[in-house]
């Protein structure tokens, strides 16, 4: 990790005070950075102080050993217990949650990490954009995010396919911002046709957050597929779907009126 990252440390005296936490200010600090996940940041202050995630939550008598859970609500006495052992403000700590969500953002931000950048995960970075569903690229070097499980290695994904998903990505954090819900609809109509597709079971908004790229990948692309020609059209129209593909979308559209 950057050296640079550790800030020196500080007399335990240099603590806010916090009416009924016993301060135990860890020896060594890490300053959060911007879009640091708090989670992110909890194993950076662990890996500083050479404990690992559950050790530092069991220290901060935090009673959760899984720094993720705090993601999305870290209660008042959590968020100072971690403030005065990090010897930073409560709010600090708070500013590292997700803020509040519309329930269609909300519907496509992963409760826990499916995706990362390669190359700030080595820095030990978990950065809170690579939770939304839409997120394609890292905001902070431009690489592109790869999901954390997956059967396809890297090089076996057609510059064709990521070509597209990365589109259907941009419409989808569109349609997961836009006022009214029709574009949304729309594009998770596109997602469960694809997963009728690939026989992939379960909740259209989860299949975009998957954490195999078999599956986030194809469905990102239908996305942009189903943007570019509605889907009837693209059954007949579109070279570039197999024939089974044809079949299985002419077939799911007979049942529609
Ligand atoms: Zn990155």
């Amino acid at each position: 990790m950057d050296a640079g990252l550790v800030a020196p440390c500080e007399p335990p005296s240099a603590a806010p005070e916090v009416p009924g936490v016993k301060p135990h200010p860890l020896p060594k600090t890490v300053a959060p950075l911007p879009d640091e996940l708090l989670s992110g940041w909890l194993s950076r202050l662990a890996a500083a102080n050479y404990c690992d995630d559950a050790e530092l939550l069991a220290h901060l008598r935090i009673d959760t050993a899984h720094g993720t859970a705090l993601d999305f609500n870290v209660d008042a006495a959590a968020a100072a217990k971690i403030a005065n052992a990090a010897r930073v403000n409560p709010d600090v700590v708070r500013s590292l949650t997700f803020p509040a969500m519309t329930p269609r953002e909300a519907s496509l931000t992963a409760q826990m990490p499916f995706q990362h950048c390669m190359q700030c995960a080595r820095e030990g970075l978990s950065l809170r954009h690579w939770r939304r569903a839409w997120a394609f690229d890292c905001q902070v070097c431009g690489t592109r995010l790869v999901q954390t499980l997956g059967k396809l290695r890297e090089e076996q994904i057609s510059g064709k396919l990521i070509y597209r998903a990365r589109r259907g990505a941009g419409m989808l954090e569109c349609a997961a911002r836009s006022r009214g819900p029709k574009q949304l609809r729309r594009a998770m109509r596109a997602v469960t046709f694809a997963m009728s597709l690939k026989t992939f079971r379960g909740d259209p908004s989860f299949a975009v957050q998957n954490p195999r790229s078999e599956v986030r990948l194809f469905c990102l692309a239908a996305i942009a597929a189903a943007r570019s020609h509605p889907l009837a059209k693209a059954a007949i129209v579109s070279k570039s779907i197999d024939d089974y593909a044809r079949v299985a979308l002419l077939r799911a559209f007979e049942k529609e009126p």
